[in-house]
């Protein structure tokens, strides 16, 4: 047999990850000597002995590879042998360390049954990790990623801990956040601010949730409130002291089983529900379902997710109820807490009530939230488990910063041609996450080591974040406008190049013609677009009021329609001084801004069927309306094409007046919600395949957040999949305005040579 001898380079992700426990129990089984080492460039391997077991060690290596390590090149080379007698891990070697730093990751079955195996060291330890599971993101402070480095600093490893740490075939080989009962941080029951006396601190929570208390409970990214997700009573409290009418909380079930009970899982909700990011997964309901009404109201989804820490395993093990509200605990607007002293203060009109632990969190997460839409995941936020894995890119950004926009907002930072998306900060409206938003910069930046050349920026003139972009130090500053964003961070995050024809469905979009755009065709790339077509401009009476009130964009379609003796005959629980006002302002134009969004557009009908007038959380009126459409229903409404001048204008006046001949004829509001559906989806195919045609396109990208709609999505892809068009969807990143970061980013560095 020959002898050989070759060295290896791994880059991707595989650092931080269990990769060289991995290498060296593969290199041991192989008979092959040498060593392994981590290094500024990814994992280093040096391999000596017979050419066949070293071809099958890299098979091996990428086949076999631990579950949350993601290999992006293997570079092979040819070495001279050393005539190394054993394999050996050696010490990183201190060079020009980038790598990526982990994301958290949820509890392993090891952990899992270690935790709860009465003979384990770790028996009932409820911050149990191990090389495979556990905060990484959240802890971390800069890199290279070492104990030295993150919140556990301050915990030295006691004699069994460093015992596992230092050997290279234990599961916790250099497994940086571990600890136990002897040395590690540990979980405190905290009263009115005082430390309870107790070895079973989360038996006293326990025993409160079952008596129907809401308790606050420190997790991996941050606090969570929790209650007993089948006492209405509580939830009502929840709502009432959390001002949240209708938006729906996520709901923790104690394992696969209960989840099964009270949603209809696909087989890929089930895989993402148990995968390690364990995010929250938004599934269709059962109706005989224990879960009480008031977590999910009006809609026939619901938000479920598994126990993720040790924390939330034994909580789950002593309440009596399987099913827990876990709602991110904030005031409204807020970032969510994730300081022991800041959440006892912030969230005392909450509960007195906290189960804390010692172990910090530097970088806050929230839970990631995926909904499966035709059998595609898609992130609705990413955020705790996805953070800070980088979007790879078919462009280099480098150096390029996105600060992305004002609701749902992330920040984006370049690195040759991958982008490293932040965790989700929020709605920038308080004082708190603008805060937030300056603090996170500052720590995301160090931790992924990058300065900035470029700063991108939505062109909205009144975004704080612009406020914030326009502070920073930097050579250059682009705008780019917020649906070429969206569509742009969908090619990319497919990792594609090239013309494509934009749809972004949206909200709220500042346009460039210094309208509001969101109901968009777009000839596209990751450079420029065009706007061919879009839907006729509404007035918004009242502009932002219109928005939680949708009601007045009822009005406005009806305005349009009606003359004005038959708008005022239509009930939408205006007083006639209303109606009045309402109609000067639209007449005039008067603090009404010209809308074409397709969000608007669900808005008035889910208010002209009387589902929804009032909107007590983004995405309410169209969700709920959704959620009544009557899936047999075929039949649809008209609406008009024009062309006006280059532009092509989609008229949606006939529909609402089908609408409104349907609900005088008294059609179920289920058949009317779906043939509004259906409606939508017809005009978003046909002006799809006329323009894909007209400019001899075979792909179609979709973005906004109207495609979270499942009826939307399920439609449009059915028609234009029929006609041999590739319908592109975002790829580990959201549809909705938590992509613009990376869509600006994109654009931004086509700006840079
Ligand atoms: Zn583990
Ligand atoms: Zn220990
Ligand atoms: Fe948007």
């Amino acid at each position: 047999m020959a002898k050989s001898s070759v060295d290896i380079l791994v880059r991707g992700i595989v650092q931080g990850v269990g990769f060289r426990p991995f290498v060296f129990r593969l290199a041991k089984e192989l008979n092959l000597n040498g060593y392994v080492t981590n290094s500024g460039e990814g994992v280093e391997i040096h391999l000596e002995g017979e050419e066949s077991s070293i071809n099958e060690f890299i098979l091996r290596l990428k086949r076999d590879k631990p579950s949350i390590a993601r290999i992006d090149e293997i570079v092979e080379k040819d070495s001279t042998p050393m005539n190394l007698s054993s394999f050996q891990v050696i010490a990183s070697k201190e060079t020009k360390v980038f790598t990526i730093p982990p994301p958290d990751i949820a509890i392993c079955n090891d952990c899992k049954n270690e935790l709860l195996n009465k003979y384990n060291r770790r028996y009932l330890y409820p911050l149990i990790s191990c090389m495979n599971c556990g905060p990484r993101f959240t802890i971390i402070k800069s890199l290279p990623y070492d104990r030295s480095r993150t919140t556990l600093s301050k915990f030295k490893l006691c004699k069994d801990c460093e015992a596992e740490y230092f050997d290279p075939i234990n599961r916790r080989f250099r497994a940086e956040p571990i600890s136990c009962w002897v040395c590690g941080p540990k979980v405190f029951f905290v009263e009115d601010g005082k430390i309870v006396k107790s070895d079973d601190p989360i038996m006293i929570a326990a025993e409160l949730i079952n008596k129907g208390e809401i308790v606050a409970i420190k997790g991996i990214g941050g606090f969570h409130l929790a209650a007993d997700a089948t006492n209405d009573a509580t939830l009502k409290k929840l709502r009432a002291l959390k001002n949240r009418h209708f938006k729906p909380f996520a709901v923790m079930v104690k394992n696969i089983d209960f989840a099964r009970k009270v949603a209809y899982l696909s087989e890929e909700e089930e895989r993402i529900l148990l995968g390690q990011e364990a995010p929250i997964v938004l599934a269709k309901k059962k109706e005989d379902s224990p879960i009480s009404e008031l977590v999910s109201p009006k809609i026939n989804t619901i938000g479920i997710f598994l126990p993720y820490t040790g924390i939330h395993v034994l909580l789950l093990e002593k309440t009596s109820s399987p099913y827990l509200v876990m709602t991110s605990a904030n005031p409204k607007d807020e970032v969510i807490s994730y300081k022991n002293s800041d959440a006892m203060k912030k969230l005392s009109s909450f509960t007195s009530h906290f189960l804390i632990h010692n172990r910090d969190i530097y970088n806050f997460a929230d839970d990631s939230v995926v909904r499966v839409i035709d059998g595609l995941s898609i992130l609705v936020r990413r955020s705790r488990g996805y953070v800070p894995i980088p979007i790879p890119t078919p462009v280099n950004v480098d150096k390029v910063f996105g600060i992305g926009g004002d609701l749902k907002n992330t920040f984006a930072i370049g690195k040759e041609k991958e982008v490293f998306i932040s965790q989700h900060i929020g709605d920038l409206s308080s004082y708190s996450t603008q805060r937030e938003l300056k603090n996170s910069i500052r720590k995301f930046l160090r931790l992924i080591a990058q300065d900035i050349k470029v700063i991108a920026l939505d062109m909205h003139p009144n975004y704080y974040s612009r406020k914030v972009a326009e502070s920073m130090k930097t050579d250059m500053k682009v705008e780019v406008q917020h649906h070429h964003a969206h569509i742009a961070a969908t090619l990319a995050s497919n990792n594609l190049n090239g013309d494509v024809i934009g749809v972004a469905c949206d909200g709220t979009g500042y346009g460039a013609d210094g309208n509001i755009w969101g109901f968009e065709f777009l000839l596209s790339n990751l450079k420029s677009f065009n706007r061919l077509a879009h839907m006729k401009y509404f007035r918004l009476p009242g502009g932002d009021k219109a928005i939680i009130e949708p009601r007045r964009f009822a009005f406005s379609l009806l305005y349009d329609i009606l003359d004005k003796e038959s708008l005022f005959k239509f009930d939408l629980g205006f007083s006639e001084k209303e109606k009045e006002f309402l109609y000067a302002m639209i007449k005039s134009g008067t603090n009404s801004p010209l809308v074409s969004s397709c969000g608007r557009l669900f808005d008035g009908i889910s208010a002209l069927l009387g589902v929804c007038l009032f909107s007590t959380y983004d995405g309410e009126a169209a969700m709920e309306l959704e959620s009544i459409a009557d899936e047999n229903e075929e039949g649809s409404y008209s609406y008009d094409i024009s062309f006006n001048g280059s532009e092509i204008v989609l008229d949606p006046s006939n529909l609402v007046v089908g609408v409104i001949n349907d609900l005088k004829s008294n059609a179920p509001k289920s058949k009317i919600s779906a043939r509004f559906h259906n409606t939508v989806v017809k005009a978003i195919s046909e002006l799809s395949i006329y323009l894909a045609d007209e400019y001899k396109l075979k792909r179609v990208v979709l973005s906004g957040g109207s495609f979270l709609n499942e009826i939307l999505v399920k439609g449009v892809r059915k028609n234009l999949m029929s006609k041999g068009i590739n319908v592109i969807l975002p790829r580990g990143v959201s549809v909705n305005d938590s992509c613009l970061s990376l869509g600006q980013v994109v654009v931004a560095s086509s700006e840079v040579d």
